[in-house]
């Protein structure tokens, strides 16, 4: 495989960003046969007419979780770019083999050292877990990027405080509890979550 951004980047169809523009140039030649003659459709399937090969870049599955507690919701400091320093839902990408709960759940193992349910066999979406909206988002990482259909659920978790998390070092530059009233949607690092806290809101906070 054949990354090079400086050739891609002026067949960039996806909006111009600081990490560069793909999938488009995502391959200069056929990964499988070598030829130039790798074709792109504009959205996300590559094609080879000399060998044959097709490549569909699906769309990745990634979950966030609206933790509401009784010190505020549960933000997590990126320590990572993209948007290193901005502020994120714990969550991520689910894993091959996971259903989206299952990877949900394991992410918020892994990042926070927190596990909110017992009873999670299955596949089945544990009571008190909602999903509560679904945007897409783009996520660039080292010169691809990825699109993905961001599932965003949210769970009540009162007694939660900032001491039982422990958080995955190298990965979460640090924790925030921050009171509904106090969130600033232009400290979140992503457009689709910022798309689904301005729907939490207005769901869970607005005055009946
Ligand atoms: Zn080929």
């Amino acid at each position: 495989m054949a990354i090079n951004r400086a050739d891609a980047t002026p067949l960039c169809t996806l909006a111009p960003s600081p990490y560069g523009c793909y999938p488009r140039g995502m391959w200069n030649y056929c990964p499988a046969c070598g030829s130039r003659e790798i074709r792109f459709d504009g959205s996300h399937k590559f094609s080879c007419p000399g060998c044959g090969l097709v490549y569909y870049h699906n769309t990745a599955a990634a979950t966030g979780c609206v933790i509401r507690s009784g010190q505020g919701l549960v933000f997590l400091v990126r320590g990572k770019e993209p948007a290193k320093g901005k502020l994120d839902l714990p969550g991520g990408f689910v894993d091959p083999g996971e259903g989206v709960v299952e990877g949900l759940l394991r992410e918020l193992r892994e990042e926070i050292g927190w596990e909110p349910l017992a009873d999670t066999a299955g596949g089945r979406v544990p009571k008190g877990l909602r999903l509560f909206a679904s945007f897409p988002n783009v996520y660039p990482y080292r010169g691809i990027t990825y699109n993905t259909c961001d599932l965003f659920f949210t769970l009540d978790a009162p007694g939660l405080r900032e001491g039982d998390l422990r958080l995955q070092a190298g990965e979460i530059g640090g924790v925030r509890f921050i009171r509904p009233e106090d969130l600033k949607l232009e400290e979140l690092a992503f457009d689709s979550t910022r798309r689904a806290l301005r729907a939490w809101l207005e769901m869970y906070t607005r005055p009946a």
